[in-house]
């Protein structure tokens, strides 16, 4: 077994805590990875405070991890001892379904194994990032450009996915108009892919403060979501709109700014329904639909287009012991525009 060290939550009240636990010895496929930082996630503080109702304790939370290769099983052979790499979301799937085989493995027919909180295939409970190390089949990691700073590509393995992904999908590129609603640590990597493929970006925020951030994000235009007229001078004009708020909030003033049979897009996962007006929807075949996350190859191909572009998230490097004080400041939307742990603090 492999001894790991990490912070975690033991229930849904009390803060993270320092955790000792074991990682299972490597199988053939198995990478171990020693990791340097790993980011935090809106999800992470969703699950520890189990507001999604599926929580498991103890948990280590993290899913934004970027690290070095510390060892390799006996039939790995996309990677060695001292390689960048990162690990997300998913660390398994069943391999074999149709979602699967075509390169979907975050919508696995039966399940993809999340990063922590799942029981896995050997039936031990994942553990995640905010730890010293972790052990992945290869599978699940993914190689990282060394010319990256590695703080900043953390939060590329899970909001940068989940926000890339949906705009390759809805073919964001030149001559769309695409909103983006909530600035944060999705918001603004969403942000800085529509304007990276092209698109004219409109930043929907509630924070006055992020104004002039957005626009040196890549926003075109910036509204103020809590200014009704504002909104209705949006109304009919876009082609996509991806929602990335992790709070409860009203969907129908961007459902009536979309276009005829454009589509409206959730990737934040609120812990409370919305209230549709469908009429919104049936004047004009409006659709909303939802992404989670990206399968592997895409997660790849991802980072390697933040590689070209020399594209990482604008992060708020900190120790472990202020995780406490960071989730509060994400709850508040107040993080610009991502808290990444800095995992050599796991010794202080
Ligand atoms: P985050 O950094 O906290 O950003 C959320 C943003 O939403 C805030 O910065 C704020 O932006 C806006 N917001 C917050 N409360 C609001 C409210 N009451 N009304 C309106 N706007 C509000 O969170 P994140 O890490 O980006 O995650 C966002 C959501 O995506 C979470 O629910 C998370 O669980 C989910 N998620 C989904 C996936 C997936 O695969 N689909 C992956 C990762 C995360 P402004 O200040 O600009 O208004
Ligand atoms: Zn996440
Ligand atoms: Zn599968």
């Amino acid at each position: 077994m492999t001894q790991s060290r990490g912070w975690a939550a033991q229930n849904a009240t009390t803060p993270l805590a320092p955790f000792k636990f074991s990682r299972r010895e490597l199988h053939d496929h198995d990478v171990l990875v020693d990791i340097q930082f790993c980011g935090v996630c809106h999800s992470d503080i969703h699950f520890v405070r189990n507001e999604w109702g599926n929580a498991i304790y103890p948990v280590v939370p993290g899913h934004e991890i970027v690290g070095r290769v510390a060892a390799v099983g006996s039939a790995v052979t996309r990677f060695k001892p001292g390689d960048h790499v990162g690990v997300g979301v998913i660390v398994d799937s069943c391999r074999t379904c149709p979602s699967c085989k075509s390169g979907q493995e975050q919508y696995c027919d039966v399940g993809a194994t999340l990063t922590y909180g799942v029981r896995d295939r050997y039936g031990d409970l994942t553990q995640g990032g905010y730890s010293n190390n972790i052990v992945v089949h290869d599978h699940f990691v993914h190689t990282i450009s060394p010319r990256l700073s590695a703080a900043g590509v953390a939060p590329l393995l899970c909001a940068g996915i989940t926000t890339y992904s949906p705009m390759r999908h809805w073919k964001v590129g030149p001559n769309k108009k695409v909103g983006v609603v909530g600035l944060g640590g999705l918001g603004h990597m969403a942000l800085k892919f529509a304007h990276a493929f092209g698109a004219h970006v409109v930043q929907f925020t509630t924070s006055e403060s992020k104004i002039d951030d957005a626009k040196r994000l890549g926003a075109d235009e910036v509204v103020l979501s809590k200014d009704p007229t504002a909104m209705k001078k949006q109304a009919s004009t876009f082609d996509f709109i991806l929602d990335t708020v992790s709070a409860p909030h009203d969907l129908n003033p961007y459902l009536e700014a979309l276009k005829r049979d454009a589509t409206y897009a959730q990737v934040g996962l609120p812990d409370q329904p919305p209230v549709i007006n469908m009429g919104h929807l049936l004047f004009k075949r409006r659709a909303i639909s939802g992404s989670i996350i990206g399968g592997m190859a895409e997660t790849q191909q991802m980072l390697d287009f933040c590689a070209e572009k020399n594209l990482v998230a604008d992060v708020e490097v900190i120790p472990i012991q202020q995780i406490a004080e960071a989730f509060e400041r994400v709850v508040k939307a107040q993080v610009k525009y991502r808290f990444v742990i800095d995992m050599a603090s796991l010794a202080a």
